[in-house]
C-alpha cells in the first residue's frame, strides 16, 4: 500500500515551486496540503482547481482578496500576508520552501514550529540566519533536507560517513559570462544575465548565478547545512551541471552525485528522503555526454564567492547584510536601475558600513537585512 505524505508548498507559483507540483503529478504518495504565493493569482487559481488543497494563502492582501472571490465555489480557504503563508506553512508534513528571498524566513520557522519536516530550496533562510534556524530544527527534531541541487549532492554522498568528512568541493556553472574579464561585464544587461547555460530558474537567482553571488549563497548555506568551516568548502567551475557536487574523507577519497541538470530529481530525493521514488527526469547518458570539465573560479572577474566567505567568517549578522545588500541591489539591476557591476559594489559598500551585531534573534536578522537594504540605496544616490 502507498503511503501518503502531506505536503505544503510555499511559493507554489514560482520555478521550484511548479516543479515540485510537477513531481506530485507524478508521485500518487505525494498529496498537496496548501499551496502559497506573493500575487500571481491566475495560476495560484489554476493550482487549486487542479490539486484542491485545504488551504491557499497569497502574501499580497489585494490578490489574496480577489483570489477569495475567485475560487469561492471550492472547498480551499484562502487565506492572507505573513500570517497566512505561515498558516500554509503549519499544515503538511514537509514544506518545500520555495519562497525567494527571505521572505521565506519566517514561514520556515513557522513550519519548523509546527514539527513539520523541510525540503529547503529556500537558500536565504539559512545564510540570513542559519545559526538559529538549525538550532531550532534541532530542538523541533525536524528533518531539513536540502534542494538546492548541489546540497542535495554533498547530502547524499555523506551518506551516513559524515564523522570522515574532510572537504566539500562545490560545483558552479559559471554562469552565462563565464571567461569575461571584470572590464567587459560592467555594463552588461539583465537580458544578458538572464541567459543562464543550463538551468531555467526564478529572475534572482539567474541573477545571483550570473555574478556568482549564488555560490558565495551556497557556500554559507553549506556551512550550516553540513557544519564545515568555509574555508573547506572549495568551488569549482563545471560547466556542464552533471557533477552537482563532491565530499573528500579524510582518507582522501571523493565521492559526487551526478545527474541531469533537472532539479525535480532533487525535489523529489528530499520529499521522499530516506526513501527514493520513481524516476522524474531523464536518464543520465555519459557517453552522450563525452566530457566534463573542471576548472577555478576567476575571483578578480566574480568577488562575490570570496565577499561571501568573508561574511561567514565575520559571522553574526554580516551574511544577513551580504544577502539584503544582494537582494535590494538584484532588484535594482532588474528594473534598469543600477549595472551589473554595482551589483558587488554596492554589497560591498553595505558590509564596509556594517558593525556585526551577534545577537542571532530574528528580529536583529531582519533589522540586519533592513540595513543592508538601506546602505545599497545610499550607495546608488536614491
Ligand atoms: P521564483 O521567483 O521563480 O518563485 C518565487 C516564489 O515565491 C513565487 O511563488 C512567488 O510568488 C513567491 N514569493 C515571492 N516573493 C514573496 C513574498 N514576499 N512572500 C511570499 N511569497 C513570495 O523563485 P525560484 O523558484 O527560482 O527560487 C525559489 C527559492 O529556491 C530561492 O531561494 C532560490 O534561491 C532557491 N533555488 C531555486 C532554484 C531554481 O532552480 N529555481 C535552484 C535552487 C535553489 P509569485 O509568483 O506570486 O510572485
Amino acid at each position: 500500500m502507498i503511503e501518503m505524505k502531506n505536503i505544503s508548498i510555499l511559493g507554489s507559483t514560482g520555478s521550484i515551486g511548479t516543479q515540485s507540483l510537477d513531481v506530485c503529478d507524478k508521485d500518487p504518495s505525494l498529496k498537496v496540503a496548501a499551496l502559497t504565493a506573493y500575487k500571481n493569482t491566475d495560476l495560484l487559481e489554476e493550482q487549486i482547481r487542479k490539486y484542491k488543497p485545504k488551504f491557499a494563502a497569497m502574501y499580497d492582501e489585494a490578490s489574496a482578496a480577489d483570489l477569495k472571490v475567485r475560487v469561492a465555489d471550492t472547498d480551499t480557504v484562502v487565506l492572507s500576508g505573513e500570517e497566512g503563508v505561515c498558516e500554509c506553512a503549519r499544515q503538511g508534513e514537509m514544506a518545500v520552501t520555495a519562497i525567494v528571498g527571505i521572505a521565506g524566513l519566517r514561514p520556515t520557522l513557522a513550519a519548523i514550529e509546527s514539527g513539520c519536516d523541510i525540503a529547503l530550496s529556500n537558500k536565504e533562510t539559512l545564510v540570513t540566519a542559519g545559526e538559529y534556524v538549525m538550532g531550532y530544527a534541532k530542538e523541533k527534531n525536524v528533518k531539513i533536507v536540502p534542494v538546492d541541487s548541489e546540497h542535495s549532492a554533498i547530502f547524499q554522498s555523506i551518506a551516513d560517513q559524515g564523522k570522515f568528512l574532510e572537504k566539500i568541493i562545490i560545483t558552479a556553472s559559471g554562469g552565462p559570462f563565464f571567461g569575461k574579464k571584470k572590464e567587459e561585464l560592467v555594463n552588461v544587461t539583465a537580458a544578458d544575465a538572464l541567459k543562464h547555460p543550463n538551468w531555467s530558474m526564478g529572475a534572482k537567482i539567474t541573477i545571483d548565478s550570473s555574478t556568482l553571488v549564488n555560490k558565495g549563497l551556497e557556500i554559507i548555506e553549506a556551512m550550516h547545512l553540513f557544519g564545515v568551516s568555509v574555508d573547506n568548502i572549495i568551488p569549482v567551475v563545471h560547466r556542464q551541471s552533471i557533477v552537482h557536487s563532491l565530499v573528500e574523507f579524510c582518507d582522501g577519497s571523493v565521492i559526487g552525485q551526478f545527474g541531469v541538470p533537472d532539479m525535480k530529481l532533487p525535489i523529489s530525493y528530499a520529499l521522499h528522503y530516506p526513501e527514493r521514488s520513481i524516476k522524474v527526469s531523464e536518464k543520465l547518458d555519459l557517453a552522450k555526454i563525452g566530457t566534463l570539465t573542471f576548472c577555478e573560479i576567476d575571483h578578480e572577474a566574480f568577488p562575490a564567492v570570496n565577499m561571501a566567505k568573508w561574511a561567514a567568517k565575520q559571522g553574526g549578522s554580516m551574511p544577513a547584510v551580504f544577502n539584503g545588500a544582494n537582494e535590494e541591489a538584484v532588484a535594482m539591476f532588474l528594473k534598469g536601475e543600477c549595472r551589473f557591476g554595482d551589483i558587488t559594489e554596492y554589497i560591498s559598500y553595505a558590509m564596509d558600513k556594517h558593525t556585526v551585531v551577534r545577537d542571532t534573534s530574528i528580529e536583529a536578522i531582519e533589522e540586519a537585512d533592513r540595513f543592508a537594504r538601506r546602505m545599497v540605496r545610499e550607495a546608488a544616490g536614491k
